[in-house]
């Protein structure tokens, strides 16, 4: 089954009272980008506008996700955490919402969905050409290795 991009999951997703924790990195941007592209940007726009939107790297890159967002509408989650340590939501208030990660791995945000039991909404990878190796495999390594951890992790956390 082909998976989503973000733009059309977040189409999907506008109007829905939740919370949304979302990834950078293959899902707003490939790999280390810094700049959304226009349709990213918009859809971004729009489901700020009906929903919290915290949106959470695990690059280490001092005020890049506050730069990303900027004008957006949305939160730059900004923790020492890493995902999917349900940590990283410690400073946001939860009012009872539906929380919802969207993201493109398995191994960080699927993991941290299942971690805070909410749902998990995979997109399809932003990629770059040519992709560096690293990403590559990292891709590779969660498509197989990541799905088996999230399946598993499904039904050890209910
Ligand atoms: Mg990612």
């Amino acid at each position: 089954m082909r998976s989503k991009s973000f733009v059309e999951l977040a189409a999907e997703l506008q109007g829905e009272r939740a919370l949304v924790v979302l990834d950078v990195d293959g899902t707003l941007v490939a790999d280390g980008e810094d700049v959304m592209s226009e349709a990213v940007y918009a859809a971004l726009c729009a489901l700020a506008r009906s929903t919290d939107v915290y949106v959470c790297s695990n690059k280490r890159r001092e005020g890049r996700v506050l730069r990303l967002v900027a004008g957006t509408g949305a939160h730059a989650l900004e923790t020492r955490y890493r995902k999917p340590n349900p940590r990283v939501l410690a400073s946001v208030e939860q009012t009872g919402k539906r929380v919802v990660v969207i993201g493109d791995k398995y191994l960080t945000d699927g993991l941290l969905a299942v971690c805070i039991r909410g749902a998990f909404y995979r997109v399809r990878t932003v990629r770059q050409v040519p992709e560096s190796w690293t990403v590559t495999l990292a891709l590779a390594v969660d498509a197989v290795f990541g799905r088996i951890a999230y399946d598993i992790a499904r039904l050890v956390i209910r």
